[in-house]
């Protein structure tokens, strides 16, 4: 039976999460000091990205806005001109337009294209995004791709209509519960979970273990025994 297999980008085809958890490090090593320990640095910053969630878009920008904004509250005013100016370079050193994608991604979509429709689904900056879709190398074996805002019910089944898919018969692919499988299955579509240890903590959500729609698989190459 043929299926159409929608995939999510960042830690699912291409590493991701480890720029911006190292660049997390080195703002942590900026802010630190008295009662702000690493961890209360790293509270603070999520704090403030979930205030930020929906207004503030996806991706390097919105990231360097978040921790100029958390920054402002932790450091003394005296410090943080200086601090906002390290803040800036650590979001300009970081490298995200290197694409590294997952291990066996490539001969794993080149079977599945074969009896399968691929797409991708993936949330951020659109030129970022756009960027690693045109570097990944991969883009050509994909009848879909949109880089969306947002990742809710609302956006798979706008997309499910605009490509006119069956729900029934087509599964999301992803890393993160949050923004990969529950808003999929809300929208009535099946999801296969990846796990990647290195997931935004974000993006982490509870699953139901009963939903008998969710399947979850240890690594990508896993899809060819599934599909
Ligand atoms: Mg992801």
């Amino acid at each position: 039976m043929a299926f159409t297999l929608l995939f999510d980008g960042d830690d699912t085809l291409w590493a991701n999460n480890h720029h911006f958890e190292r660049a997390i490090e080195r703002f942590c090593a900026l802010v630190v000091g008295g009662e702000w320990t690493e961890q209360a640095v790293r509270d603070e910053l999520d704090r403030v990205e979930e205030a930020a969630w929906h207004r503030g878009g996806a991706g390097k920008d919105a990231f360097g806005r978040n921790m100029r904004e958390a920054a402002a509250g932790m450091v003394l005013p005296g410090r943080l001109p200086a601090v906002l100016a390290a803040v800036d370079a650590i979001v300009r050193e970081m490298e995200t337009s290197a694409v590294a994608l997952m291990p066996g991604v490539v001969p794993t979509l080149e079977d599945l294209g074969r009896r399968h429709v691929l797409g991708i689904v993936t949330r951020g900056d659109p030129a970022e995004q756009w960027a690693k879709i045109d570097g990944s190398g991969i883009s050509n074996r994909f009848t879909h791709i949109e880089v969306v805002r947002d990742k809710d019910e609302a956006t798979y089944r706008r997309l499910v209509a605009a490509w006119g898919l069956d729900p029934a018969t087509t599964w999301m692919i992803g890393n993160s519960p949050r923004s990969d499988i529950l808003p999929a299955r809300a929208a009535g579509l099946r999801a296969v979970y990846i796990p990647n240890p290195s997931t935004w903590r974000l993006e982490h959500a509870e699953l139901d273990p009963a939903d008998g729609g969710v399947m979850t698989l240890a690594a990508f190459g896993e899809l060819l025994g599934a599909f």
